[in-house]
């Protein structure tokens, strides 16, 4: 295949587009892969589809390498199986809705666990049907709050989803190992540097959750990684591991002070140290145990109170907090709801009236930090007012635990004893958990088993996001000058450059171009007769084929130039060798 410049359908810009922030993004458009057509959506031109069928590609070799069998399943979908798994509400304005001229109810597929845990049911019956593992590489929606970063974050995208349906759980366990090492292959393959990091599995329960993440500064994904050992998380992930419970004997018994005007945790370490200095060391806000006051939305839009206590040295991360949650959401709690709760009082707010039990029955969790035994200075529920020595377990008791600290970097590996947490960012490129027998039982998949009982299939899910990963590989492969594919995934092998105005230089450039073509190397070429030798170089850089043929003035003395796109190496090759030379660069140990 040739793609001439003089005809191929793409434009180059030389500024970057004004909506955009991230490299890709910028890239992606200049150089004419991508075109937006409304937030968040976007128009694949030539190069850019070219780029999205190679990584389209490399995704089904490696689900059909493991057995998977692809399918594909409609975007717009009605309503019902939705409602079953309850979908169509918890996703709330996440989704497309749509009516026909019937007014029945339609969406366009966010994710399809639905569909292929129906199309299961209704195929197979018996354990012998099992395990299966389908998949489609099929384009998605959802209405995202802040699309962002062109394809990166889009509301429509390409997501490859699969989904394995075993008996027992050790068939879900190896199905589970065979998507990973797919998934291991298939980043591999495409070229960039992943973590894969421990994730949370959100409302549907499951147990094993790992995200594959791209590293790169412009990721929305945080993670930590431990400096000793080999675990790494999603911060969503991160579980604090705590300590063993204390023993309360001989501590002091808790006692309210008077400690006017210290609302804040600043203010309340610094009255501590100057009325109540302690012996062995000063107070810090670590020794403080701070009430926040949230409200869940859930998804059919109720509102539920929940007051967290962790310490006070540490803010409430929300995305964490949500991660635990999902798909409910949280706000903080504004005056007037706290208004609603007479008694809470702001700045002063302790364990003695938070939890289901107590004067408020507002639902009271604590960090994992707060175990029994351990001493805190928290608020007395009186303005002006806190307890000193209020022992967790003896004091008082939450109706729970809950993982919504923020992690910071330096905090003990909660897996080794030697390592701490070092933060990094990435971009979620896959993730694969096991969902259980959640959809299963929703939506009533069973089977018959061995001994002829019924018993619910347990499920696995795994998606990759096909037209995030052009971006990302662009993100983690880019240069100040432009693009730079990994040769898997380039728009073409060779970008052959006709440099000059002599028809001797076109004529060798053709047969160059041909002769590779005739040996399967897919060339882009600048055969653009008008163009300056500048304009096409930096065209070239600009849309980042990995191997360049500079066909010009050297022709004369018998030689090309041989340049490699990402470390800028140049040779000159002998124009009778040429062929035999490119060929061996773009398929080295062919
Ligand atoms: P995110 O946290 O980034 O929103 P998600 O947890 O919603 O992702 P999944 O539902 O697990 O994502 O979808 C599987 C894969 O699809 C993701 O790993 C990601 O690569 C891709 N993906 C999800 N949302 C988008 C989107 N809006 N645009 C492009 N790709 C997406
Ligand atoms: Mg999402």
């Amino acid at each position: 295949m040739i793609l001439r410049l003089s005809r191929l359908f793409v434009r180059t810009l030389r500024e970057d587009p004004v909506d955009a922030e991230v490299p890709s993004h910028k890239l992606l458009v200049r150089a004419g892969y991508v075109r937006r057509a409304a937030p968040g959506i976007y128009s694949w031109l030539p190069l850019g589809l070219r780029v999205l069928r190679k990584v389209e590609g490399i995704v089904r070799e490696e689900m059909d390498g493991i057995g998977a069998q692809e399918l594909s399943f409609p975007a717009l979908l009605p309503r019902e199986p939705y409602e079953a798994s309850n979908r169509w509400t918890t996703y709330g304005d996440g989704i497309f809705r749509l009516k026909d001229r019937r007014g029945g109810d339609y969406l366009l597929g966010p994710t399809h666990e639905e569909m292929f845990t129906l199309a299961v049911k209704d195929l197979y019956s018996s354990y012998k049907d099992l395990p299966v593992w389908l998949y489609q590489i099929q384009t998605k929606y959802r209405d995202e709050a802040r699309p962002r970063a062109g394809v990166l974050r889009g509301r429509e995208f390409i997501m490859k989803d699969s989904y394995s349906f075993d008996v027992s759980d050790e068939g879900l366990d190896r199905s589970y190992a065979a998507h990973r090492e797919a998934y291991v292959r298939i980043f591999d393959r495409l070229g960039f540097d992943y973590a894969i990091v421990k994730a949370t599995s959100g409302a549907m329960g499951g147990s094993r959750s790992e995200e594959f993440l791209a590293r790169a500064d412009s990721g929305e994904d945080t993670y930590v990684r431990c400096t000793s050992c080999d675990y790494a998380a999603n911060v969503e992930a991160v579980e604090v591991r705590p300590e063993p419970a204390r023993s309360t004997e001989g501590l002091p018994a808790a006692h309210a002070e008077q400690t006017p005007a210290t609302p804040t945790i600043d203010t309340l370490v610094a009255h501590l140290n100057e009325k109540h200095p302690r012996d062995d060391r000063a107070w810090t806000a670590g020794d403080t145990l701070k009430n926040v006051l949230l409200v869940l939305k859930h998804p059919d839009g109720t509102r539920e109170p929940l007051a967290v206590g962790l310490p006070g040295d540490r803010e409430v991360d929300q995305k964490r907090l949500e991660g635990q949650l999902e798909p409910i959401e949280v706000e903080p709690m504004d005056e007037a709801e706290l208004a609603k709760h007479p008694a809470l009082v702001k700045g002063y707010i302790g364990p003695g009236v938070l939890g289901e039990e107590n004067a408020s029955g507002i639902r009271y969790l604590v960090d994992p930090r707060v175990v029994d035994g351990t001493a805190w200075v928290t608020g007395a529920d009186v303005d002006g007012s806190h307890v000193l020595d209020l022992v967790a377990g003896r004091d008082f008791t939450a109706d729970g635990t809950i993982e919504a600290a923020e992690v910071r970097d330096g905090d003990p590996c909660p897996s080794c004893d030697d390592g701490v947490l070092e933060s990094a960012r990435g971009i979620e490129m896959g993730h694969i958990f096991q969902l259980g027998r959640w959809f299963a039982e929703a939506l009533d998949l069973r089977v018959l088993d061995e001994n002829g009982k019924l018993v619910t299939v347990t499920m696995g899910s795994y998606g990759i996001g096909v037209t995030r990963a052009v971006a990302a590989i662009a993100e983690g492969t880019h240069d100040d000058l432009g693009l730079c594919w990994p040769r898997e995934v380039a728009p073409a092998d060779v970008h052959v450059v006709a440099t000059g105005k002599d028809a001797s230089v076109f004529e060798y450039a053709d047969a160059l171009a041909a002769g590779l073509e005739g040996r399967g190397v897919e060339v882009l070429y600048d055969d653009r007769p008008k163009v300056s030798p500048g304009v096409k170089f930096k065209d070239a850089e600009l849309l980042g084929v990995p191997t360049l043929v500079v066909v010009g003035r050297g022709l004369a003395d018998g030689v090309v130039e041989v340049r490699d796109r990402r470390t800028g190496d140049k040779r000159e090759v002998a124009v009778d060798d040429a062929l035999e030379q490119v060929l061996a660069e773009v398929r080295p140990g062919a």
